[in-house]
C-alpha cells in the first residue's frame, strides 16, 4: 500500500486556499491527507454586500489557475470587472501626452488584459470548490506553536490540538508566524510610503481601464470596477496618507481628483478606506526539509504594479506541480532536494519583480532633473519597442 502524507496549510489567504485546492485534485490526492487552518474566521461573500474594500487585479493566466480547480465561473458570474487597457502615465505630463504608456488587449490579441476582483470573493470561489474536496478547513484556528520532530513538524494549535506534518506549506501572509518561528531570516527594504485604498464614483466612466499616474510621493492607481465606480490605491507619504484617512468624504474626494489629474474628471468617495503600509520583504530561504513558505510569506512586494497575489498563486502552482510529481516518483514530498525545485523555480522570478517594482518606485519618486528626463527617453523606448513591450505584457498577463 501506498504512504500517505499528511500536509499541513497555514494561512487560508488565496495563497493558501488555491494551493490546497491544486493539491486536493489529481491522482497525488489520493496519498495526502490535507488540513488547512487560519487564524481568522470563515470569510464570507454575499452579493448583497456592498463590494469589499480590499480588490486585486487578476491577471488572465491567474484567472485560469483558477478555472483549472473550478473556482473561476462563480467569481466571473459574480461580479468581477475585465479591464482591457492600461495607461501609465508621470507627474510631469498629462494623461493623453504621447510619453505615457498604453497598452491594449487588442494589441496583444487577447480578450482582456485582467481582471479586478475581490479578495474576499476569490476566497469564496476556493472555498466553495474545497467544499467538495479531501481536505479538512478549519478557521478560527490560530498556530501558536511549531517545533521539528525526527522527520515531521508538529504543530500546536490554539485550541490545545497537535498536528503533524510531513510537509507544512506555510502560506500566513506577510508576517507570517511560521517563517519567523522555523527561524527563516528575511530582507527587508521599507518604502516609507502607505497605500491609501478607496472607491470612488468617478465623473466619467472608467472605460475598463487600470489606470496609473506616477507622482514624485508614489504611484495612484485607479482600477474599474464592476458596477462603474473605481478602486483607487494611492502609494503616498504616511503623512498623506494619515491625512487622506481623517478628512471627510468631500476633502479626500478633491485630494484624489487632483491626484489623478481628473483623467476621470472628478472623484466622488463612495466606499470605505483604509491604510496599509508597504514595504518589500523577501525570505532568505522558502523551504527547509518539510516545510515550504508561498506567497506573502515568501515575498511581499510594492502593490504598483498588483503582481502580489499573482506572484503567490504562481508559488502555489509550482508548489502543487512539485509535490505531485514527487509522489509519482515514489519521493517523499517533504524532501529538501524535492522542495528546493520549487524553490529554484520561484525565488529568482520573485526577487526580480520585487527588486523591479523597488527599482520602478524609485525612478518616478525621484526630484532629480536628469532621472527625470532618463524617464522621458525610457517611456519613448518603451513604447516604440514591440519585444519589450510584449514581454512586459506577458508578465502583466501571467502567461510568462
Ligand atoms: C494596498 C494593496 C493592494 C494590492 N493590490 C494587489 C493587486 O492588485 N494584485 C495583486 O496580485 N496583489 C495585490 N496586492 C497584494 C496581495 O493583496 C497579497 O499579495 C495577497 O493578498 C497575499 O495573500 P496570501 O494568501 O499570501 O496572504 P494573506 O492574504 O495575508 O493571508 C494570510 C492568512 O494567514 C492567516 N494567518 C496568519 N497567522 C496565522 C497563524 N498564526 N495561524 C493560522 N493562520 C494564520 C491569516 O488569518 C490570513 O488569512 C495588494 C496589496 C496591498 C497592500
Amino acid at each position: 500500500m501506498r504512504r500517505r502524507y499528511d500536509i499541513v496549510v497555514a494561512g487560508g489567504g488565496v495563497t493558501g486556499l488555491m494551493t490546497a485546492a491544486l493539491l486536493a485534485r489529481g491522482p497525488q490526492s489520493a496519498s495526502l491527507h490535507i488540513t488547512l487552518v487560519d487564524a481568522a474566521p470563515r470569510p464570507v461573500f454575499s452579493p448583497d454586500d456592498d463590494m469589499a474594500l480590499r480588490v486585486s487585479a487578476i491577471a488572465t493566466g491567474t484567472a485560469d489557475m483558477f478555472d483549472s480547480v473550478g473556482a473561476w465561473d462563480f467569481v466571473a458570474d459574480t461580479r468581477a470587472c475585465a479591464y482591457d487597457a492600461m495607461h501609465v502615465w508621470d507627474a510631469n505630463d498629462t494623461p493623453e501626452s504621447k510619453i505615457g504608456l498604453h497598452f491594449d488587449a487588442a494589441e496583444f490579441a487577447v480578450p482582456q488584459l485582467g481582471f479586478i476582483v475581490e479578495n474576499v470573493l476569490l476566497q469564496q470561489g476556493l472555498l466553495n470548490s474545497l467544499d467538495d474536496a479531501p481536505v479538512d478547513v478549519r478557521f478560527e484556528t490560530r498556530i501558536r506553536a511549531i517545533r521539528k520532530i525526527a522527520r515531521q513538524f508538529r504543530i500546536e494549535l490554539a485550541d490545545d490540538t497537535m498536528l503533524d506534518a510531513d510537509l507544512v506549506i506555510a502560506a500566513d501572509g506577510a508576517r507570517s508566524f511560521v517563517r519567523s518561528a522555523v527561524g527563516i531570516e528575511t530582507s527587508e527594504w521599507p518604502y516609507e510610503q502607505t497605500a491609501l485604498v478607496t472607491h470612488l464614483q468617478p465623473e466619467r466612466p472608467h472605460r475598463a481601464t487600470a489606470w496609473q499616474r506616477f507622482l514624485r510621493e508614489g504611484p495612484l492607481g485607479i482600477l474599474p470596477l464592476d458596477d462603474g465606480r473605481v478602486s483607487v490605491v494611492w502609494s503616498t507619504t504616511p503623512a498623506i496618507a494619515e491625512r487622506a484617512l481623517r478628512a471627510d468624504d468631500d476633502e479626500l474626494g478633491r485630494m484624489l481628483s487632483d491626484a489623478s489629474d481628473c483623467v476621470l474628471g472628478r472623484l466622488k468617495v463612495a466606499g470605505p478606506r483604509g491604510a496599509f503600509p508597504i514595504c518589500a520583504r523577501h525570505a532568505e530561504h522558502y523551504v527547509l526539509p518539510n516545510l515550504a513558505l508561498v506567497g506573502d510569506a515568501a515575498h511581499a512586494i510594492h502593490p504598483l504594479a498588483g503582481q502580489g497575489a499573482n506572484l503567490g498563486l504562481q508559488d502555489a502552482a509550482k508548489l502543487a506541480a512539485v509535490v505531485a510529481s514527487a509522489i509519482r516518483e515514489g519521493r517523499h514530498p517533504g524532501d529538501r532536494p524535492v522542495l528546493r525545485r520549487y524553490e529554484r523555480a520561484r525565488r529568482g522570478a520573485n526577487a526580480t519583480m520585487l527588486h523591479l517594482m523597488t527599482g520602478l518606485n524609485r525612478l518616478f519618486t525621484t526630484d532629480s532633473a536628469l532621472i527625470g528626463e532618463l524617464r522621458t527617453v525610457g517611456m519613448r523606448v518603451f513604447n516604440r519597442s514591440g519585444p519589450i513591450r510584449e514581454r512586459a505584457v506577458k508578465v502583466a498577463l501571467g502567461v510568462n
